[in-house]
């Protein structure tokens, strides 16, 4: 796929990635409900994630294998990766040019509150699944 650029709101914190489709997952978790004010739309972008140097870029580890990045100034949430950025999920909505998107799979659901859902016919995992593929997929590479 080909490179897309974003950026946060103010403008202070910009970026480029490399989507692996054009496949959004939602993630449903509690951290990342707490830290987008909502479910997180999400590209993924493997090890390609490369924010510019700025002194608004925020990275804040919330667990010991991946780290959030975002704009102090702004606030604006771009990013999950693994510590090491060999795997990155990208918000769909910092992207400068969102492109043709599928809504592909939900993740975390057991983690999703009952008010609201998505009428799209997704693949759904539950945390206990997400791990389970992730742990698979790392032990290929
Ligand atoms: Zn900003
Ligand atoms: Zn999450």
């Amino acid at each position: 796929m080909t490179e897309k650029t974003g950026q946060c709101l103010c403008g202070a914190v910009k970026f480029r990635a490399t989507p692996k489709a054009n496949e959004v997952t939602i993630c449903h978790c509690g951290m990342c409900r707490r830290q987008m004010a909502g479910p997180f739309f999400a590209i993924e972008c493997g090890d390609s994630f490369r924010a510019e140097d700025s002194p608004s870029l925020g990275v804040y580890s919330a667990s010991d294998y991946g780290e959030r990045v975002f704009c102090k100034d702004c606030g604006t949430s771009i990013a999950w990766r693994t510590r090491d950025n060999t795997f990155s999920e990208v918000s769909v909505n910092a992207l400068n040019d969102i492109g043709d998107l599928e809504l592909k799979q939900e993740i975390f659901v057991d983690d999703k509150p009952d008010y609201y859902s998505f009428a799209q016919q997704t693949r759904k995992l539950t945390g206990a699944e997400v791990w389970e593929e992730f742990e698979a997929a790392q032990g290929e590479s």
